[in-house]
């Protein structure tokens, strides 16, 4: 029996559109389709690969690990396990870690210890202040933080206890705060909402209240950490931490796993029995997430990304001379948003890169996301924009 892209529609729930044809394989920046056809990958599985795809070291790894344990359960603990929580706690404000498999459990594993540390303070303390914009995740608890009425209609009723208000009003923020908060949750870096990074005197704002209110300051990385930004989590831009991070994606580089960090004082709220996963923390995931972790660390890969944004930035800029589409460029790192001049263009240039040989994302209608591997070199870089110019040229 053929597999095709109609077996999507055949034997899938209809929750994903994805595209028209089917990836076969893939080596750093590049995949190949099932007819061969090649495309340059400026998205990474949505910041996932970030050191593209199938490292080799990442591969030896997986197989290393596949011949000699997968699977516990958390009745064990394990090497692996420990040995990827030792590094994050040593490169991290972080004294404890907790592994999700997902981005949306590491959230949703904040937001419970948020709650039941200020449970043990005031019964009525149990509010939680995210922004407008903001995604956390897909579970009810996360997706009703992220507030995004599009992702929450039809699935009420929904959890309680939320305030959202605008990203980087200190004022709005300050008026919603109080004795009850709980919580205050954000993206350094907001992802599916635009590309915008906080100002420096929002986060100091958040981090101050936190402390005069006693309310956990969360910061979801899940898209912002392990490198993507140029440091190995964005807090380290600013020089603010939090009290709980959140990190998926990019932590495993595609093979699923999350984590979420913490102090010991606050850790101390999950006491044994009160939260759980059965394979988050599993051998297989966390060997190849140590190693990950390793190669990401890496000053030598921290510092070239500096070095390929500013690649990106100039090509980009040259193709805006040539085809005047770009409103604003913004982001950190190799995190890039890019808004266009036409309103809602960005899933026409998607598709139109696409059928010319480049992969992008977008964020919200009008922008395009540029979310390459870390490790990404100068050729593919060329190439995938020769590709943009032939998508641009084509509309
Ligand atoms: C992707 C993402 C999530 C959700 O992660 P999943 O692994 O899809 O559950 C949460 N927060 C942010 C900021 C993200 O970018």
């Amino acid at each position: 029996m053929s597999i095709n892209r109609d077996t999507f529609d055949e034997c899938m729930v209809p929750s994903y559109a994805p595209a028209d044809f089917i990836p076969l394989e893939g080596k750093a920046a590049k995949l190949w389709d099932q007819n061969g056809k090649d495309y340059i990958d400026f998205g990474a599985g949505i910041a996932v690969n970030a050191l593209g795809h199938s490292h080799p070291d990442l591969v030896e790894t997986l197989n290393d690990q596949g011949k000699r344990l997968w699977h516990l359960s958390n009745m064990y603990t394990n090497e692996p396990a420990l040995r990827l929580a030792q590094q994050l706690c040593s490169a991290t404000f972080a004294e404890k870690v907790f592994f999700t498999n997902s981005g949306a459990e590491a959230n949703e594993a904040a937001l419970k210890l948020a709650r039941k540390y200020a449970s043990q303070q005031a019964d009525d303390k149990h509010e939680i202040i995210a922004f407008n914009n903001a995604f956390h995740g897909r579970t009810l608890f996360t997706v009703t933080a992220g507030g995004q009425r599009k992702y929450t209609a039809g699935f009420e009723p929904l959890p309680t206890g939320f305030h959202h208000v605008p990203f980087n009003d200190i004022a709005a923020f300050e008026q919603v705060i109080s004795n009850k908060t709980c919580a205050v949750i954000l993206e350094p870096v907001q992802g599916e909402g635009g590309i915008r990074p906080a100002t420096p005197e929002f986060l100091q704002a958040l981090r101050s209240a936190c402390d005069k209110y006693n309310a956990l300051l969360i910061f979801d990385e899940v898209q912002t950490g392990n490198g993507r930004t140029g440091e190995l989590y964005a807090y380290m831009h600013y020089g603010i931490e939090p009290d709980i991070l959140t990190t998926a994606k990019a932590l495993g580089c595609g093979f699923p796993i999350g984590a979420m960090l913490t102090t010991t004082e606050k850790a101390q709220s999950l006491s044994i029995g009160t939260h759980g996963t059965t394979c988050g923390g599993n051998p297989l995931a966390c060997a190849v997430a140590s190693k990950a972790f390793e190669l990401i660390s890496h000053p030598d890969l921290l510092i070239g990304i500096e070095v390929r944004r500013q690649w990106f930035i100039e090509a980009l800029q040259e193709l805006d001379a040539r085809h005047d589409f770009i409103q604003e460029i913004r982001g950190l790192g190799l995190l890039i948003g890019v808004e266009l001049k036409q309103s809602a263009s960005a899933q026409k240039l998607l598709r139109a890169a696409q059928v010319s040989g480049l992969l992008l994302l977008t964020s919200g209608s009008d922008i395009i996301r540029l979310a390459p591997p870390l490790n990404i070199n100068q050729a593919e870089i060329k190439e995938g924009f020769k590709r943009f110019d032939k998508a641009l040229s084509s509309l």
